[in-house]
């Protein structure tokens, strides 16, 4: 497979200036996402970003500008929502990417019909970019899985299927929102380590966690599997995940079935979904410790072994209630990289088919939580925190244990190497209401 095209020349420039100073949305990364103007009632239609700008790709389709593949893929992503352009495959939104990148570059002569088909990104709403039917939530980091393990089984942190199964649980895709997403804390059964039967009430123990949101392109029907060779021809793109954790009901329900209502109650995603082929130049390799197991041959290829990983710096921020009264800005709680995940995007899709699960457009896959290997950099509270045991203090003296009611977390990433243009995934911020009692 070959990873490089042209449209990931570092030496393009936009006719969109702000394309070109340096931000998350250079012409090298063109993510796909829905809106309408902010405030209107006007129908919702998928858009490109470019700079500080969204092309409105509802407007765009109508210029004449491409033909073939790229305007069949064009309009549907010109529709509510983008399952249809996710069910054409990798192969049409390759196109449309080249037509695109080939009609926004500096000196481009579609630049009189596209100039009328850009919106500046402060003056629009983001909604969900697609129907999601079904999601799904893995626990791909190694760190965050021995981390939690340990607090919830001291003696058995790492449980022996860990390291041979990429873990997953069915998550709840009703609840799943987009980046300013609010909800009231939840409220549910907890028991407290020192009582004897359980409580009601809202969680004490309200964690976020950061993760990677895989969008699914073309499906499958029941009985196909995806092979790990081409797993990733049925990925359409990636962004920021927050799932919402509470940590207090989810450590009194999860046994023997998994999480259920600590994890269903809010997700939040950022808009924009960053493709897979704009990412092509931050794939790494991936590889496992030689004294650990090699993947079954069903979740092992060559491109795997080459290129599975993605390089991608993530962020997590926290501005509490009072941090937003004085006018200060989100503060950094860690940070971590998706490089450092125990299992790969292909080998989760690969997995997930393998037994003959179809697969739908629009279904959404959470990497689980990125944690990296050093303490600072968890993707959690509850593991910054060490289990709510070592309070986190924030620089206007605020302390965390948990989260508390008006606090807002902001999650970033991107990706930046030598020879290539930096691209980013913009933002995920979703804030805590209180409980509604
Ligand atoms: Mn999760």
């Amino acid at each position: 497979m070959k990873l490089l095209n042209e449209t990931h020349d570092p030496q393009l420039r936009s006719w969109v200036s702000s394309a070109n100073d340096g931000g998350d949305f250079p012409i090298q990364n063109l993510p796909f996402a829905v809106f309408r103007r902010a405030g209107s009632g006007e129908a919702q239609r998928g858009g490109v970003a470019i700079g500080d700008q969204v092309l409105d790709m509802a407007a765009a389709a109508q210029t004449g500008l491409f033909e073939g593949p790229a305007q069949a893929a064009a309009q549907a992503a010109a529709q509510s929502s983008l399952n249809a352009l996710m069910a054409m495959g990798a192969e049409a939104s390759s196109a449309l990417r080249l037509a695109l990148s080939r009609a926004l570059r500096h000196g481009a002569g579609a630049r009189d019909k596209l100039q009328g088909c850009l919106l500046a990104q402060a003056d629009v709403d983001y909604g969900l970019p697609c129907r999601i039917g079904d999601y799904t939530d893995f626990y791909t980091s190694i760190h965050h899985a021995t981390a939690v393990g340990s607090l919830f089984r001291p003696d058995n942190p790492l449980l022996p299927n860990y390291k041979w199964v990429p873990i997953g649980y069915h998550g709840r895709a009703s609840t799943i929102g987009v980046s300013g997403q609010t909800f009231p804390r939840p409220v549910g059964q907890t028991r407290a380590a020192d009582a004897a039967e359980p409580s009601f009430g809202p969680s004490r123990r309200l964690d976020y966690e950061l993760e990677m949101g895989i969008f699914i392109g073309r499906g499958t029907a029941l009985g196909e599997r995806i092979p790990i060779g081409e797993a990733e021809r049925h990925v359409f793109g990636i962004c920021l995940f927050n799932d919402w954790s509470a940590r207090d009901i989810q450590a009194w329900e999860y046994q023997p079935l998994g999480p259920f209502l600590a994890k269903s109650f809010a997700s939040t995603i950022s808009p924009w979904i960053v493709t897979t082929e704009a990412l092509a130049p931050y794939r790494v390799a991936f590889s496992r410790p030689p004294q650990d197991p090699q993947p079954l041959p069903y979740l092992s290829a060559d491109f795997n072994s080459a290129h599975g990983g993605m390089d991608i710096h993530l962020q997590c921020l926290i501005q509490t209630e009072k941090m937003r009264a004085d006018s200060e800005a989100a503060t950094t709680l860690s940070r971590s990289n998706f490089r450092d995940s125990y299992w790969t995007v292909a080998q989760m899709v690969a997995h997930h088919s393998v037994n003959g699960c179809a697969m739908q457009p629009g279904d959404l896959l959470g990497s689980g939580t990125q944690s990296g290997p050093a303490h600072e950099q968890a993707g959690s509270i509850l593991e910054l925190t060490r289990g709510g045991k070592q309070p986190v203090t924030l620089p206007n003296g605020e302390q965390r244990i948990f989260l508390e009611d008006g606090d807002t977390i902001v999650m970033r990433g991107h990706c930046e190497r030598d020879g290539a243009v930096r691209i980013g995934f913009g933002e995920v911020a979703a804030t805590v209401l209180p409980a509604r009692v």
